[in-house]
């Protein structure tokens, strides 16, 4: 059996190294997309803005060195495209890259708000998030007699005002507000046929998330019934929340400690969405991490002129080896 080689796995890419002797099936993940911003002549243009690039290159740099490091065991180095669409992940799992893994760890670059330069974080916290679409069926007649027909926008105005009284424990962090809201085109004398609402909902927990949706279909079904339509709630995008194991979470604070100075280590970081933790709720028994690198980021991720100092990302790197040399070596 070949000890190195790189396969396709979905959309993305996988170099596999097998160590000789039998142990644990360690995957590492970089994920590689840009973000598109729009031009002034009104084209669009891919950016780096989210460091993506920078995540390639560190753990690119150390895969020569990981060769001669892993002695046991198999370890995955995956690099994975639409991370900010959150379809890459799903593509590589469905492909069957996250079937045999036992533990799986990311990194990603911090902003210097988040984490000043040359500090790393040995966990990086993710919320979970999906977008829903309601549609509400109404019942067309002329706006002079809307008392033989059904206003979809009366009921979509009732329910964002039911939603938004929602309760959850207020210890968790969670959200809820309708984004967009379209109707049937036609006149403005004539009661739309349905109406759309776009809702973003986010939590700090995964099972939060889910208390919410399953209130957000009880109130969308409930509040269209007193009017005598329906609603139907469909899921159009989602993200788990990062669910940390905490021996991971340690192993990777210590390597923190060991390598860069117990002084350079950040317990915790924030972060928006991540489908990297997909991996976890697709195979809940892959243990999982995600490191923070702190390389100057500024003015911010997402923004079109983010700029990192190259000087740090060997610290990447760095981390990358010797989590190897400690799960594999
Ligand atoms: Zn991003
Ligand atoms: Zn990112």
């Amino acid at each position: 059996m070949d000890r190195f080689f790189i396969t396709v796995g979905g959309t993305g890419v996988v170099a596999t190294i097998r160590g000789k002797e039998s142990g644990p099936v360690v995957l590492f993940r970089a994920d590689m997309d840009a973000l598109p911003y729009s031009t002034q002549d009104g084209g669009v243009v891919a950016i780096h803005a989210c460091g993506h690039d920078s995540h390639c290159a560190m753990l690119l740099a150390a895969v020569p060195q990981f060769k001669e490091i892993v002695k046991r065991g198999t370890l995955k180095v995956v690099f994975q495209p639409g991370e900010e669409n959150l379809t890459g992940a799903l593509a590589m799992i469905e492909a069957g890259v996250g079937d045999d893994v036992d533990i799986a760890i990311a990194g990603h670059i911090r902003a210097t708000q988040d984490l000043a330069a040359g500090k790393l974080c040995a966990q990086i916290n993710h919320v979970a998030c999906t977008t829903h679409i309601v549609t509400i069926e109404g019942q067309p007649v002329h706006a002079s007699r809307p008392h033989q027909g059904i206003n979809p926008v009366d009921v979509a105005a009732n329910m964002i005002v039911a939603l938004n009284g929602m309760r959850i424990d207020p210890n968790e962090s969670w959200s809820i507000k309708a984004t967009r809201i379209q109707s049937e085109p036609g006149a403005t004398n004539t009661i739309a046929a349905w109406t759309k609402v776009m809702l973003d909902l986010r939590a700090e927990t995964n099972s939060g998330l889910a208390e919410m949706v399953a209130k957000l279909e009880s109130i969308a079904k409930h509040t269209a019934e007193a009017y005598g339509t329906t609603a139907k709630v469909e899921l159009i995008e989602e993200c788990p929340a990062s669910e940390y194991d905490v021996e991971m979470v340690a192993l990777v604070k210590e390597t923190i400690a060991e390598e860069f100075g117990v002084e350079n280590v950040v317990d915790a970081c924030g972060g928006g969405g991540e489908d990297f933790h997909f991996f976890k709720t697709k195979k809940p028994s892959t243990k999982t991490a995600y490191f923070g690198i702190g390389v100057g980021a500024t003015p911010g991720l997402h923004d079109r002129n983010m700029t990192l100092e190259e000087k740090y990302l060997p610290n990447g790197t760095k981390m990358w080896e010797a989590l190897a040399k400690k799960l594999l070596g």
